[in-house]
This record gives structure tokens, sequence and C-alpha cells, in this order.
């Protein structure tokens, strides 16, 4: 799997850089956090409850 060099802004193959000497740290890939999660999962939740409550109030008439 190929690094990146921040320092020399080029792909690095190994876990140092060959031009500037610099460790190059393992390319991380950011999971999606817990807080967006949770807030689609509320919002969806939400929403169902909305349209549950729109759609018992329409045919209760
Ligand atoms: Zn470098």
């Amino acid at each position: 799997m190929t690094r990146w060099c921040t320092t020399c802004d080029r792909p690095v193959e190994g876990e140092v850089c060959e031009v500037c000497g610099e460790p190059v740290e393992e390319p991380t890939h950011e999971p999606m956090p817990w807080r967006w999660r949770f807030f689609i999962v509320a919002t969806a939740i939400y929403l169902i409850w909305r349209i549950y409550q729109l759609v018992s109030w329409l045919t209760r008439r």
C-alpha cells in the first residue's frame, strides 16, 4: 500500500521517505463519526414517526 509523505507531497513506498528521510505515517481512513451515525438514525426514526402519525391521522378521519 502506498503511503504519502506530507513533507515532500509525494507517494512513498515503504515506511521512510527516500527523499527527506522522514518516517511516513500509515494512511488512515477516518471512519464516520458515531455522532453522525446517531444523528442520521435519530432523524430517520423521527421522520418515520412523523409519517406514521400523519398516516394514522389521515386514516382516522
Ligand atoms: Zn519526504
